[in-house]
């Protein structure tokens, strides 16, 4: 089967590239690309593209798809499917299920699901200690030689500093990065939402800016020692924007991630919006935003990613202080990318696809997140035009848990090609 996308922009940061061309899929690889693509071989089908961005597939390096354990929440199966109409070409899932995704088996049962789904790829990331209780490390060999393209503990950091150390190290020798959760326990306390003069406003205890800042100096430090690769996930104060930054400049293997409800709200919105504004780390105050936005603007922040973090709808009715932390994203995630940076001029279209698909497979070491010939066919072909309401009853996703209901977000995914299968088309899943 061989795909002809005709007349789109193409942007591609892997090849520098951004500008009118054609590209041609053949079966599960990119083809060709160029004026001249059209002339490489007959399509069997033709997308017009005129007016629409085409960009190697999208990446979100970080969900929670909550299978094994809470299917009730989320399935590889419904939570891929949100990914395609997200626009998602692969996820990365965190290995927070129950049980735990580790070693060998837990990684293959996430493949094997995945395989089932034959939606959007799943990239499994394994719990780098057993069972994510922090005491002992979990089989991280077998789980890399499985398929785990990283190692986290996400959901609770790596208290004991010698045992991240050797997390570290090991990583290193496998060639994958540590994906950290950086969060000093003692510091979050029993906190539910920011430290500052909106949580004293609302009486609801306060998690500290500290309670990150200490634990990405930490975890960058150990980086350092191990000479490992980092990935600080969800980053979301100014001070460890600059610590991630100094480390880059330093020659670490450093990189990280901010989240769409990190640069699109700030802690005023638990005041009006409830539940669906708890999470982790909680929403900071304005000057922290504004940081996150100078450092996406700038280049150092390296990735944007959802934390999708599907929960039931009885679990986030609670009280503010009971309910769970996390919020979905998979469907929201580049409609507020390109309606709260390019929109509003913070980061360019060439940006936006460098955080969202070449640069998370770079750090993951995916074959994708680029339109090189020879390279997987998946693509994402995305409106930056397109007006639309975030309407929760929409979603693909079993769970409901966003602030983002009723947002006129503009921008959207049109089309979306994994491995040479059209999953998306005009906006609608194909399968
Ligand atoms: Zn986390
Ligand atoms: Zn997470």
């Amino acid at each position: 089967m061989k795909i002809l996308i005709k007349g789109g922009r193409v942007i591609d940061p892997s090849q520098d590239l951004d500008g009118a061309a054609d590209l041609l899929l053949d079966g599960g690889a990119i083809a060709a690309l160029g004026p001249d693509a059209a002339a490489a071989g007959t399509a069997d089908t033709v997308i017009e593209a005129r007016g629409l961005v085409v960009a190697p597939g999208l990446i979100d390096m970080h969900v929670h798809l909550r299978e094994p354990g809470r299917e009730d929440e989320e399935t590889i199966a419904s939570g891929t499917r949100a990914a395609v109409a997200g626009g998602f070409t692969a996820v990365a899932s965190m290995p927070n299920t129950e049980p735990v995704t580790e070693g060998e088996e837990g990684v293959k049962f996430v493949v094997a699901k995945a395989c089932d789904a034959a939606l959007a790829r799943v990239h499994p990331i394994a719990a780098v200690t057993a069972g994510l209780r922090g005491e002992m490390l979990a089989e991280i060999g077998a789980a890399a030689a499985a398929g785990a393209v990283g190692l986290s503990d996400d959901g609770s950091p790596i208290a004991n500093s010698g045992l991240a150390r050797r997390a570290l190290e090991y990583a290193r020798m496998l060639d994958r990065p540590v994906i950290s959760h950086s969060e000093d326990p003692g510091l979050v306390g029993r906190g539910v939402m920011n430290e500052g003069r909106v949580s004293t406003r609302l009486g609801l205890r306060g998690i500290p800016n500290e309670s990150e800042d200490v634990a990405v100096a930490r975890d960058i430090a150990l980086a350092r020692l191990a000479r490992a690769r980092l990935h600080v996930a969800h980053i979301s104060t100014a001070r460890s924007l600059e610590l991630v930054a100094e480390a880059k400049r330093l020659g670490a293997a450093v990189t990280c991630e901010a989240t769409p409800h990190h640069f699109a709200l700030t802690d005023e919105a638990v005041a009006s919006y409830g539940t669906n504004t708890k999470m982790k780390p909680p929403l900071r105050a304005e000057p922290d935003v504004a940081a996150l936005r100078h450092a996406l603007r700038t280049g150092q922040v390296d990735a944007i990613a959802s934390d999708h973090a599907p929960h039931s709808q009885e679990e986030k009715d609670q009280e503010f202080d009971v309910a769970p932390f996390g919020i979905i994203g998979l469907e929201t995630s580049l409609g507020l990318a390109l309606t709260e940076l390019y929109h509003k001029q913070v980061i360019t279209l060439v940006d936006l696809v460098r955080l969202m698909s070449t640069n998370p497979a770079l750090i993951l070491g995916l074959r994708s997140g680029t339109l090189r010939p020879g390279a997987p066919a998946d693509v994402t072909i995305f409106d930056p035009g397109r007006d639309w309401t975030v309407d929760p009853a929409a979603f693909l996703s079993i769970s409901r848990n966003t602030p983002f209901s009723g947002w006129q977000l503009k921008g959207k995914a049109v089309t979306v090609i994994v491995d040479g299968r059209i999953l998306l088309r005009d906006g609608e899943i194909t399968v």
